[in-house]
């Protein structure tokens, strides 16, 4: 078994404890809510758009240190991205956390923090579920759980 305490790294620390973005958009074009009932995360994603790109992007919610992490974190990757840039994004941070190989890793900058998560398959949805999150709303659903 790998050490629990390895996968909460000092980026990861710092970004539950002092969550980046972490504020409603207000007006937001675009947002969702995500759950992932198997831990009890919940946060609500919002969207503003110029064009087709993520002008500025925001959460609010309740999670674990390592879903309210890769929330910090995405928000902060996201900014500027356009819709392409963000597709390419997600399934190099799929990748990451499930183990499977492909997309651009390097891409994924500071993300790359998260790669231990794929030691841990109960931490692989809080990881993820910011992610299948702004998806959401990037596509207007106005909600997604983890299952
Ligand atoms: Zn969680």
């Amino acid at each position: 078994m790998p050490d629990l305490r390895e996968l909460y790294q000092e980026v990861i620390l710092d970004h539950s404890k002092k969550p980046r973005n972490y504020r409603k958009l207000e007006p937001a074009d675009r947002h969702a809510e995500g759950n992932n009932p198997l831990c009890g995360d919940r946060l609500t994603l919002y969207v503003r758009l110029d064009g087709d790109r993520i002008a500025d992007v925001g959460f609010e919610g309740q999670g674990c240190a390592i879903s309210k992490a890769s929330a910090s974190l995405m928000t902060d990757a996201m900014k500027g991205k356009t819709l392409r840039e963000v597709e390419g994004l997600f399934d190099a941070f799929h990748g990451l956390v499930t183990g499977a190989p492909g997309g651009d890793r390097k891409a994924l900058g500071k993300l790359a923090v998260f790669a231990g998560v794929s030691e841990f398959p109960a931490r692989v949805k809080c990881a993820i579920l910011p992610w299948h999150t702004l998806k959401a709303a990037l596509e207007e659903k106005d909600t997604v759980t983890m299952e």
